[in-house]
């Protein structure tokens, strides 16, 4: 894979400050029962990459001295770390908003029975990517067989309340453009998602998020392999449009590791730019407690022309 980090060093991206933190992203390893090839993280089935108890304590104390409201799990598939459903239990009765980024075919993977049900008891908040209602698209990009799967997860959460108007049991959707370009206005294609994946299949749910691709990692290897990188950060650059500044998830928000170690954002941890904050090299959640980080620089990289191009973007969709 090629490294991008040379190619976004250097940067006139406005710097950013650090308002009030009301979010903790939380990585909660690299194994996952699916293997994508656009996966940021590489995550699979044999990443031994999890975090460990003695990490999730630190979270949870973290939580307890925080003014945290939303607690963001993410992965791999943050369900297959034996902790998860003690994190959620503690966050959820400290009055925390959970957020799952569950990718729906977990629902069906021997071991996880009862994981629907467990989500809809605890009212967590679940956000599934979907990177297209075409099934062809989606078994492409995400392995044969995902697509139906996915559909499954989806009707199954709907029987449980999903998506519906009358259960606060929110279900999101996540899109992300197949290409260099930016994605399309997240009003009409939710609109889209909406009619087909009710005609076709009875699925409901609530809001559709449109995520920009960002030039790092995967998608930014495959763009300096076919000779595109430059065009597409062109393109990123063009479209700033500085209203989506005040708006960017750094703001409210850090990201952790499944070590411990902070970032502004998850794109910073993929990365591998850690928050930074004094002399040290980079900052553990446990050093954070009862630590005020508002007013705290964020590193910023060329990268970060992803989160203001055009309409926006950020882990919740368009700003
Ligand atoms: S489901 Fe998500 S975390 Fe798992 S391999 Fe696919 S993209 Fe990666
Ligand atoms: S990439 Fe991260 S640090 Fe840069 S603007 Fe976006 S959220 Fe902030």
């Amino acid at each position: 894979m090629h490294a991008t980090l040379p190619l976004l060093e250097f940067t006139d991206f406005p710097p950013i400050q650090r308002g009030k933190l009301d979010t903790l992203q939380v990585n909660l390893g690299y194994l996952c029962n699916q293997q994508c090839v656009h996966c940021h993280v590489n995550a699979g089935p044999k990443r031994t990459e999890i975090m460990k108890r003695d990490t999730i304590d630190d979270i949870i104390k973290y939580l307890e001295a925080s003014k945290i409201t939303t607690l963001d799990l993410t992965g791999g598939a943050p369900e297959l770390n034996p902790h998860f459903r003690d994190l959620v239990i503690t966050a959820r009765n400290m009055g925390i908003c959970v957020i799952d980024r569950c990718n729906l075919t977990i629902l069906e993977e021997p071991g996880q029975e009862g994981l629907a049900e467990f989500l809809a008891v605890h009212e967590v908040e679940i956000t599934a990517s979907l990177p297209c209602y075409l099934e062809e698209n989606v078994n492409r990009q995400r392995g044969k067989g995902v697509f139906a799967a996915s559909i499954r997860g989806l009707q199954r959460l709907n029987t449980l309340g999903y998506g519906r108007v009358n259960t606060d049991l929110k279900l999101n959707l996540v899109y992300n453009p197949q290409g260099p370009v930016l994605p399309p206005s997240q009003q009409s294609l939710q609109q889209d998602y909406k009619e087909h994946l009710m005609k076709n299949y009875g699925v409901v749910f609530n809001e559709l998020f449109t995520i920009t691709n960002m030039p790092i990692k995967r998608f930014g290897s495959m763009l300096i392999s076919k000779g595109q990188f430059d065009s597409y950060m062109s393109l990123l650059r063009s479209s700033y449009n500085e209203s989506n500044l005040s708006a960017v998830m750094c703001r409210n928000l850090i990201s952790v590791d499944w070590q411990g170690f902070v970032y502004d954002c998850d794109f910073n941890q993929m990365l591998r730019l850690p928050l930074r904050k004094g002399a040290k090299p980079r900052t553990h959640i446990r050093d954070l407690i009862n630590v005020d980080i508002e007013g705290l620089p964020v590193v910023v990289k060329d990268h970060c022309y992803g989160c203001t191009a055009g309409q926006g973007s950020s882990c919740g969709g368009a700003l």
